[in-house]
């Protein structure tokens, strides 16, 4: 059997910014003053350990949510989105509140409203958003939607935030607030560090712990290699109780150890033994077993990529998978379908990525193997009779501006 292989769109900036402007000026009956932008990432490693202070290695993708903004002289927000064909939403700021903007609006109102909580002087504006970035696929088009419009409030009301790594950090930490607390929806703090602080042909490696960067050279090209992405496009109920449930594990557990996060277990000279031996409940011994893993994981796998031995990373990609689906439990049947399909088609290493149940995995293969790993992985979920996935080839790319 030979499935479609279906690769998802990816947009100039030009592109992305026309079509912005246009819907902007279709809603609105006026100009912009100004474009902006914001890409999705996708995690190499370092997965459910951004909450545990740990440390991640996300990459920014060339995929990006554009927004044209124009200031307005009230407190009145207007939105609209080319993915949400719902119209015009209008909220006035001076109502926004934890529980009070629905939908699709918090993410960007909530930016406003954190920018606002924080002092800066934020006003009403107009915003049109479209985007490249998948939906819901675990690729953070949440976090680009932010992102956009905090790099783009930023602008229009002369905050002066995005020139230093320091202002996009502060950008970042407001996004979370915008994200958890106006839109409901929990986060780490990993998506918006990517979409703001990564840079082009890097690798973003964040200490969650104090939020501090080290930008990764990251060249797969050079290698011969490439970054398949593959959006399962499986949907799983539940996704937010399962992560919620992963989080009080976790903190369940650094109650018991008696540390601050799941963090200092991995940087104690006694070791993981030490602290899964102190733990009774077996649940809790899985996932700090989990999290302890993943942070040396990160570790070693930029080691590797500073040595030059990217063709090395594999294993840990592998190990990654693995340490998800048994110790974390949060990967599925389309999850372990992609990684067990690429990695039988000879990929050098593959493994979930996101938040799991559904979402995105990845596979490092070899730049001319690309379209067969694909095929193989569209012809896997088409004999299962599963929902056709959708690919795309990643490279590091730039951050919001
Ligand atoms: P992910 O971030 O992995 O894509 P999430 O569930 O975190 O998935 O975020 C998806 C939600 O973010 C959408 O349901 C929508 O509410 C909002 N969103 C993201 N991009 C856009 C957009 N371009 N226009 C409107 N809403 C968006
Ligand atoms: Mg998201």
């Amino acid at each position: 059997m030979t499935a479609e292989v279906t690769w998802l769109d990816v947009w100039t900036p030009q592109e992305g910014a026309d079509r912005v402007r246009a819907l902007f000026a279709g809603t609105f009956e006026a100009e912009p003053e100004g474009t902006w932008s914001a890409p999705g990432r996708v995690n190499l490693i370092g997965e459910h350990t951004d909450y545990n202070g740990g440390l991640c290695l996300p990459i920014a993708l060339p995929h990006r949510t554009y927004a044209a903004v124009r200031r307005r002289d009230d407190g009145v927000v207007r939105l609209v989105s080319a993915q949400e064909p719902t119209g015009i939403r209008t909220v006035d700021l001076a109502d926004v509140a934890p529980g009070t903007v629905d939908g699709w609006a918090g993410y960007a109102v909530g930016v406003a409203w954190a920018l606002r909580q924080a002092g800066h002087p934020v006003a009403g504006f107009d915003v049109a958003v479209d985007s490249c970035v998948p939906y819901g696929a675990g690729l953070s088009s949440s976090a680009a939607l932010e992102a956009s419009t905090a790099v783009a409030l930023d602008e229009v009301f002369g905050l002066g935030l995005t020139g230093s790594d320091e202002g996009r950090a502060a950008l970042a930490a407001l996004c979370v607030r915008a994200e958890n607390e106006i839109a409901g929806a929990p986060t780490g703090g990993m998506d918006q560090a990517a979409s703001l602080r990564s840079q082009d042909g890097h690798a973003l490696l964040l200490d969650c712990l104090d939020g501090s960067v080290r930008q990764v050279p990251f060249d797969l090209a050079a290698h011969d290699l490439a970054l398949l992405v593959v959006d399962t496009r499986a949907e799983h109920a539940l996704v937010d109780g399962q992560y919620a449930a992963r989080r009080a594990s976790c903190e369940a557990a650094a109650a018991r150890l008696e540390v601050a996060t799941l963090r200092e277990i991995s940087d104690d000279p006694r070791g993981l033994e030490w602290a899964l031996d102190k733990l009774d409940d077996e649940v809790q011994v899985r996932r700090v077993r989990h999290v302890v893993n993943e942070i040396d994981r990160v570790t070693w796998f930029v080691a590797l990529l500073d040595a030059g031995e990217v063709g090395l990373v594999g294993t840990l990609m592998n190990a990654s998978h693995a340490s998800l689906r048994d110790d974390y439990e949060v990967s599925c049947r389309e999850l372990d379908l992609v990684v067990d399909t690429a990695r039988a088609t000879g990929a050098v290493g593959a493994r979930m990525t996101g938040g799991g149940f559904g979402g995105s995995a990845i596979a490092l293969v070899a730049a001319d193997e690309v379209d067969r790993v694909a095929q193989a992985v569209a012809d896997a979920f088409a004999a299962e009779g599963l929902r056709a996935p959708a690919f795309l080839v990643a490279t590091a790319a730039g951050p919001a501006l």
